[in-house]
């Protein structure tokens, strides 16, 4: 979610998302791999349709997820070579034994997403990431199992987002739950409690969100905005 904040930050571009290749040494096995970063990209991302998942580009190509051609070492672009060096001897072990699959491994955005998402969450189990990341790691593979076809898959990993956003809704604090409606009543939607969806973002609309770490002034206006869209576009009735 930080990402988010981040980009948002960002001024106003117009041009097209371009990916470039990069040389990336696996943390884990060494060995050398060709990735894909983006060299460009406009903030117009976040008005594409998966804002209404609260997922966003790059989560929403299959050039963000990269997997080592030799280990199959899997985790986002922006973790691969960051894994902590107190991990790779367990992370080696639990690919030894899990991270093998049919098919080709190059180039590695081929690989299908289901594949990928599914080292992934064996390698961040490894990492023990907190349940923000889980949340966000659910709605990412809702995303792509439902761009793949694989609707109990993508249903099942939104009903896990949405648990995790609950739970982490019980402990928030209050300039941090309009993000975390925002989240719930997606994510209600996703799983076909319309009510639930709706009052999620009746709660959330009035709220106003803050946060030291964040651009908190563009964040709460993007989420204003996009509940106002949530009305509009998808509660009235349209499909997305
Ligand atoms: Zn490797």
């Amino acid at each position: 979610m930080l990402a988010v904040a981040l980009l948002l930050c960002l001024p106003t571009l117009v041009f097209p998302a371009t990916w470039i290749d990069v040389d990336v040494t696996c943390p884990v096995c060494g060995t050398a791999n060709v990735f894909k970063v983006p060299a460009s990209f406009g903030t117009y991302v976040y008005q594409d349709p998966s804002r209404f998942q609260y997922v966003f580009w790059p989560a929403t190509t299959d050039t963000f997820l990269y997997t080592c051609r030799r280990c199959h070492l899997t985790a986002y672009m922006q973790d691969f070579a960051e894994i902590p060096a107190r991990k790779i001897s367990e992370l080696a072990a639990m690919l030894e034994r899990e991270g093998s699959f049919e098919g080709a491994v190059v180039p590695y955005y081929e690989i299908p997403m289901a594949i990928r998402l599914k080292i992934a969450r064996n390698v961040y189990e490894v990492l023990e990431r907190d349940d923000e990341f889980w949340c966000e790691f659910d709605r990412i593979a809702g995303y792509h199992f439902a761009e793949s076809g694989q609707a109990s898959q993508a249903h099942r990993a939104r009903a896990g987002a949405l648990a995790r956003a609950e739970a982490i809704l019980e402990r928030a604090a209050d300039s941090q739950r309009k993000e975390l409606l925002v989240i719930v009543g997606a994510m209600r939607v996703l799983t076909g409690d319309i009510v639930g969806a709706r009052q999620a973002l009746d709660h959330a609309e009035p709220l106003v969100y803050a946060a030291p770490d964040r651009d908190s002034a563009a964040l709460d206006q993007f989420l204003s905005q996009l509940i106002r869209d949530f009305k509009t576009e998808v509660l009235s009735g349209q499909r997305y």
